[in-house]
């Protein structure tokens, strides 16, 4: 039985899905999740991208133990030089350099020949290997490559010193049984293949991006790329926890194995999920809401009878519990300090005595306290960002008949507070007329959902929403046990991520 190796890229091609950014404090904080899930390389960004990739990368580099830290970069000796200043942190640093192999991405993108682009990445490699001996290289769109060059080019960096070739399906082009083949073609055509380790990107578009990793363990490949939650450009890369899973239930199969810590891929998963702002669907593979639900009579009778009826997985498996806390009313910061480490939460001691705070609320107009509570709390400490603005107070009128009337008063960092009213559709949209008022920062709202957390009316609402100004999109996510207060939140959210990004577009609020 062979290891499959896992790389993780979420926080490089999973934060290139729109609206999914994030700072550094972001990054760290799921870089340490990631380790405990026991992924074997982090690819924790593209430092030549900015100063602040590289500020981010050198973060992650300098937390992560055990786990491999990987940058992607061009085959640009400035870019390499930029990703080894973020990496080299690391214990076990890795360069992964990149370029398009395609007549398409060669002739219509980077106008250079295919010689051209031999010629750099072999360069790129060469420069790499100065600084790690652990470099990988990944022919972009190699799925639409001429499979003679890809030979030619793949030898050509092997003996250059890449010691993983990833086969990139960067379009999701690929069919399960044909990319096998393209693998296998790889594997008899590169006769010095032996010395690097066969790896495979695979894309989403067709939903395939699993079915086509798992297609191409069964053709040699060793390392696969994946994102958590399946985040990524477009549709997505292979989800982690879709093919982590499939290798444990079918190792008889595939003969293969992984060295994951299974248990903890729900938690990261809601973790990405709650930094990203990106929600899950309910019928998502592993992690889905429903993904251990049982609605038919017949299969919850079998499944009471016996789990395996139903259940090709044990939702233990993933770290799925369904506990009720035993933290309550009585217990003190300490404990709640220690439940969250558990949960795999560390936060700065600002953020903690946010969490704290959010925590006693939510207690005192709630009975019973789960674990998906906590997260829903601690979701919003954790999209740390400058709070520029912080909602201080909310009083909303609304009824039928009745204008919805909203009158939000708001404290900026400096300690000013403004006061604003405005009256909209709903109590929703007067709130945010209310806060536009005192925030002038133009945007417009692309999405608006909320969700009960629990089955029960006295449930914390869950709300994230989707803004959008001057083509960037950011989320935002709040909690309570009143939605109104839950909309508030994650509106100001939003705009503090906008307003850290971009600044104000006037020397702050008009009034
Ligand atoms: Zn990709």
């Amino acid at each position: 039985m062979d290891r499959i190796v896992i790389l993780d890229t979420t926080m490089r091609d999973g934060e290139q899905a729109p609206g999914a950014t994030m700072n550094l404090e972001d990054k760290v904080q799921i870089g340490r999740q990631l380790e405990r899930l026991g992924i074997d390389v982090i690819e924790a960004g593209f430092p030549a991208n900015s100063p602040q990739e590289v500020e981010a990368v050198a973060a992650v580099a300098k937390e992560i133990k055990r786990s491999k830290v990987a940058g992607l970069t061009r085959p640009v000796l400035s870019d390499i030089d930029a990703c080894w200043e973020a990496v080299h942190h690391a214990e076990n640093p890795r360069i992964h350099v990149f370029i398009s192999t395609s007549d398409l991405h060669l002739e219509r993108m980077l106008r250079k020949t295919r010689e051209e682009v031999l010629e750099m990445s072999v360069k790129g490699v060469a420069h790499a290997k100065k600084y790690t001996d652990d470099v990988e290289f990944s022919p972009m769109d190699a799925t639409r490559t001429d499979p003679v060059y890809l030979y030619q080019l793949l030898t050509a960096v092997i003996d250059a010193g890449a010691t993983t070739i990833n086969i990139a399906d960067t379009v999701g082009y690929a069919i399960p049984d044909e990319f096998a083949r393209f693998l296998t073609g790889i594997r008899e055509n590169v006769p010095n293949v032996d010395k690097a380790v066969m790896s495979v990107h695979c894309h989403n578009d067709l939903g395939l991006a699993v079915a086509n990793s798992l297609a191409a363990i069964k053709a040699g490949a060793r390392q696969i790329e994946v994102c958590v939650n399946g985040l990524g450009e477009r549709a997505g890369n292979a989800s982690l926890e879709e093919v982590v899973m499939a290798i444990s239930t079918r190792r008889d199969l595939l003969g293969a194995y992984h060295g994951l810590d299974t248990t903890q891929i729900y938690r990261t998963s809601r973790m990405v999920s709650d930094v990203t702002g990106m929600l899950i669907q309910a019928n998502k593979a592993i992690v889905g809401a429903n993904a251990f639900r049982h609605e038919s009579g017949i299969h919850q009778d079998g499944v009471i009878k016996e789990r395996t009826t139903y259940e090709i997985m044990d939702p233990k498996s993933i770290g799925l519990t369904s506990s009720v806390l035993h933290i309550g009313k009585t217990s003190g910061r300490a404990g709640f300090r220690s439940h969250l480490k558990d949960m795999g939460y560390d936060m700065t001691d600002q953020d903690f005595s946010k969490a704290w705070e959010s925590f006693r609320e939510v207690v005192s107009k709630k009975k019973y306290i789960t674990d998906r509570d906590i997260e829903a709390i601690v979701a919003e400490e954790l999209r740390s960002v400058d709070e520029t603005y912080r909602l201080d107070e909310v009083h909303v009128t609304c009824g039928e008949p009745g204008i919805p009337t909203a009158s939000v008063k708001i404290v900026d960092s400096e300690g000013r507070e403004f006061i604003e009213s405005a009256v909209g559709n709903g109590p929703v949209d007067a709130v945010y007329n209310a806060i536009s008022k005192v925030i002038p920062v133009s945007n417009t709202l692309e999405e608006f959902t909320i969700k009960s957390i629990t089955d029960s009316t006295e449930s914390l609402g869950e709300v994230t929403i989707r803004i959008e100004s001057n083509g960037q999109t950011f989320t935002g996510r709040g909690a309570s046990t009143d939605i109104i207060v839950a909309s508030a939140r994650a509106y100001l959210n939003a705009i503090n991520r906008l307003v850290s990004m971009q600044g104000l577009d006037s020397k702050g609020p008009v009034k």
